[in-house]
């Protein structure tokens, strides 16, 4: 494990023989060509082999309980410390955190070799988690399946430490991504976001419900306990029919006792002028899922997505000296350069390289 910035290969890459790179980690397996970044942004392809750009770069950190997830049937008692990153694998129209989630700016400044976000190890991560007296750790804020290689080393140093392991997804990711993270990760807070392949093409182009809803059978076969969540979007899957389609599924391929979280619609981003979901929505689809034989199942009339918006600084978090912690994070590696940049159309910007290869 790195013990200052650096770039750290990815998992799951797959080097062809004229240098491009696949990455196998998203559902989206990017070919990447040297230079350029996948669909993500926080991975790049340096002369052949796939980086991760963010190892270590922490966007939020909050502590609360485990029920804010929403996870309601894992220790229901217990705090966790939640923590995110830069980027995302979807881009939705209803997304309310994109300066986090998707990170496009910070992730730039990394690859210009210009960010001075807070760079944390991961025994540092975990001594905080310790010191703060929480019981496990959440990745979430953005998409954890593009920081995998940094949650997979926390993951392993909080299992030594007692604590475990949440991973707040869209579960649009690879079932080797899963089979990688299973033994790490206890606990998988999944979106289903819709049973319609109209939805997902009207509100997060590029993933199907068919594949999403593979990838949360594929954690529940590898033994992760699983807690799903629907935001019930006004006009968008609000159809009282298609809920209890949502709840049918779980029933029948995840179990009648498995949990179902139904969460309120909040304007934002290219939903902005549709309106908060009414809490009769709410009710009543909560209402038909029971009738329709799933056990556990829970209306939010409070909770929205899992935002990092309103949190502390996160060197408010740590005892470490702030400064230190957010130096200009350029990889200590020399390949790239005094500079630290990192992509190609930005050594082009900064004269590092004349021609187009
Ligand atoms: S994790 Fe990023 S680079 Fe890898 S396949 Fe997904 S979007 Fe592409
Ligand atoms: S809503 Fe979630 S899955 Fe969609 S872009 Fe935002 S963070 Fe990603």
């Amino acid at each position: 494990m790195p013990d200052s910035y650096q770039l750290v290969e990815t998992k799951l890459q797959q080097p062809l023989e004229n240098g491009d790179v696949v990455c196998n980690l998203c559902l989206w397996r990017c070919r990447l060509r040297h230079g350029q970044r996948g669909f993500c942004q926080a991975h790049v392809n340096r002369n052949g082999t796939l980086y991760n750009l963010s190892y270590g770069i922490i966007s939020a950190i909050e502590v609360d309980s485990i029920r804010s997830k929403p996870v309601y049937h894992y220790r229901p008692d217990s705090r966790v410390m939640s923590i995110g990153s830069y980027g995302c694998n979807f881009r939705c129209k209803g997304c309310h955190n994109l300066e986090i989630s998707w990170g496009v700016e910070a992730l730039d400044k990394l690859a210009r070799g210009q960010s001075s976000d807070a760079w944390v190890t991961p025994g540092q991560m975990v001594e905080t988690a310790l010191k703060h007296g929480v019981d496990g750790i959440a990745f979430t804020y953005s998409e954890p399946a593009v920081w995998l290689e940094y949650v997979l080393d926390v993951s392993k140093l909080a299992h030594q430490a007692g604590l475990f392991t949440v991973y707040v997804s869209n579960s649009f990711v690879t079932d080797e991504a899963l089979e990688l993270m299973a033994p790490h990760i206890d606990v998988l807070c999944s979106d289903i976001k819709s049973l319609s392949a109209e939805f997902y093409k009207d509100i997060c182009p590029v993933g199907t419900a068919e594949q999403v809803l593979s990838s949360i059978k594929k954690a529940v076969e590898l033994g992760i306990h699983v807690e799903t969540r629907t935001n019930v979007i006004p006009t968008k899957n609000d159809d009282p029919d298609e809920l209890k389609r949502i709840a049918v599924w779980i029933r029948d391929n995840l179990g009648a006792a498995s949990p179902w979280h139904i969460t309120r619609f909040f304007p934002a981003y290219k939903l902005s002028h549709l309106p908060p979901t009414d809490n009769t929505i709410i009710d009543l689809a909560t209402e038909t899922a029971r009738a329709a034989g799933l056990q556990n199942v829970y209306g939010h009339t409070d909770i929205s997505c899992d935002c990092a918006s309103e949190n502390a600084p996160v060197s408010a978090w740590l005892d470490l000296d702030p400064d230190a912690l957010n130096q200009i994070n350029t990889c200590v590696a020399s390949c790239c350069g005094d500079e630290g940049i990192l992509v190609k159309k930005f050594e082009r910007e900064a004269g590092l390289i004349v021609q187009a290869k």
